[in-house]
């Protein structure tokens, strides 16, 4: 992609609005723009982001055996009124009337109306288990929406569902979502630590919020240092093998490791001192086990040698817009984003330090097509600008690699390949160059 044809609005002051670095660069780095309190637009940038985003989610949820659908945003009222929260769920949800006086809602999550899918479809035990998600925008009209997309009200997340049989049976959609969730996050080079949380009304032990340790964090946490060495890495996993993800859960959620809202302070007491970790995190997902409070509510029973039973079920989020915000907080430096490879807008940017050189303008053109044949996307900053700006904002969107092309290092036949985490430079053949990113 050429910078010249693309839309990247940078801009050079820093937006006093931003409270905190992720939302600063955000806007900064052209990625979003606000069109309401907690509404965005995704521009370019943040949208490709977002769809890497998406991207992995997807791919890991697929992996677990779980099933990707798309439900509607706006729900009939009637719904929520059947399992008791159009009362409950207070201002948060948006109430809307339609042309014959409806009352409606922007979902601000998909419980009732999964069950209201399961129900009409699903009768017998022979089709379970199943596990539907999606990824689907929601509102939530939060009292203080901040820090950019991290609080917004208009948000993107990943919600899935679980229909068992048992309670056997749902506790390990519980334990295949958690195994799945490590995965995903790790991917997106973030260390997520699942901490047990509040059950809320509902109460019990089945619900584990995957947190993002960062000073701005809006969670104070509580913690064993030794969850921070607990990685889950490219290990074989097998998703039916209930043995196989119980393992990966209790190797995972033994040590303490909670929210304040759980927090004991003589369990804490109980860990060596100097493991003890007081913290802030964010919150970037959610699993949950909640039995037949829909099910029952709702009535999506399935038939049985014994009779009709309502399915146990559970539902497990992942805040993917939100998501964009914890990365950036946890990589970044003084001068810009840091991607992690795994969800870069682009994998590489080509500074040409002498735009209508004729040489450097070739050699530039032919190193984003011998990227492109490799399968890696440059975005080639062809702007008739000062070395200097294009390297600010190159550093500012944070690729992990740029190649900078000028016509003294092409005589020598080298071009310059720079890291952007380490900062590292070294001059190399465009060929090698290109090589080395592979
Ligand atoms: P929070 O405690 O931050 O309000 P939550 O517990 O209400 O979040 P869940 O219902 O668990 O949120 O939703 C699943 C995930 O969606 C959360 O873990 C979080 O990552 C994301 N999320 C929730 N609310 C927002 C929001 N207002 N903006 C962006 N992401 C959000
Ligand atoms: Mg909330
Ligand atoms: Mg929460
Ligand atoms: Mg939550």
């Amino acid at each position: 992609m050429r910078l010249s044809r693309y839309f990247l609005p940078v801009l050079k002051e820093n937006p006093s609005e931003a409270q905190i670095v992720s939302h600063r660069y955000m806007l900064r780095a052209g990625m979003i723009k606000q069109s309401a309190a907690g509404i965005y637009s995704w521009l370019p940038l943040g949208f490709k982001v977002l769809k890497k985003i998406e991207g992995i989610v997807h791919e890991e949820q697929i992996r677990a055996g779980h099933v990707p659908m798309l439900m509607s945003t706006m729900q009939p009222a009637d719904l929520w009124k059947e399992s008791g929260r159009y009362d409950d769920y207070g201002q948060e949800m948006l109430r809307i009337k339609d042309r014959h006086d409806r009352d409606m809602l922007f979902g601000p999550t998909n419980e009732e109306m999964i069950t209201d899918i399961f129900r009409a479809h699903v009768s017998s035990y022979k089709d379970l288990p199943l596990t539907l998600y999606q990824v689907q925008w929601k509102f939530r009209d939060e009292i203080r929406p901040r820090f950019g997309v991290m609080r917004g009200r208009e948000f993107y997340m990943k919600d899935g569902y679980n229909f068992d049989l048992t309670k056997e049976d749902a506790l390990h959609a519980y334990n295949r979502h958690l195994v799945s969730y490590l995965r995903t996050y790790e991917r997106m080079g973030l260390q997520a630590i699942p901490m047990r949380a509040d059950g809320g009304p509902i109460g019990g032990d089945y619900t584990h919020e995957f947190l993002v340790l960062a000073e701005t964090g809006e969670s104070e946490v509580f913690y064993d240092s030794a969850v921070t060495d607990l990685t889950f890495g490219d290990r074989e996993i097998d998703y039916d093998s209930v043995e196989q993800c119980q393992g990966v859960l209790e190797e995972f959620t033994t040590k303490y490791a909670r929210t304040d809202e759980t927090h004991d302070e003589a369990l804490f007491n109980e860990i060596p001192e100097d493991r003890r970790r007081t913290a802030r995190g964010i919150e970037v997902g959610q699993i949950f086990y909640f039995g037949t409070k829909y099910s029952e509510s709702m009535g999506a029973k399935v038939q049985t040698a014994d009779g009709e039973v309502p399915v146990h079920m559970g539902s497990h989020g992942i805040g993917v817009s939100r998501l964009l915000g914890a990365i950036i907080e946890a990589n970044h430096d003084d001068n810009g984003i840091i991607w992690p490879e795994g969800v870069t807008p682009f994998h590489c940017g080509i500074v040409n330090l002498k735009q209508g050189d004729e040489a450097a303008d070739a050699a530039c053109e032919s190193l984003e097509k011998a990227l492109a044949a490799v399968g890696l996307e440059a975005l080639y900053d062809d702007r008739k600008e000062r070395a200097g700006g294009k390297f600010a904002t190159m550093d500012l969107i944070g690729l992990p690699w740029r190649i900078t092309v000028g016509p003294r290092g092409l005589k020598n036949g080298v071009v310059e390949l720079t890291s952007r985490r380490s900062g590292e430079s070294e001059e190399l053949t465009p060929e090698a160059a290109v090589a080395k990113l592979v």
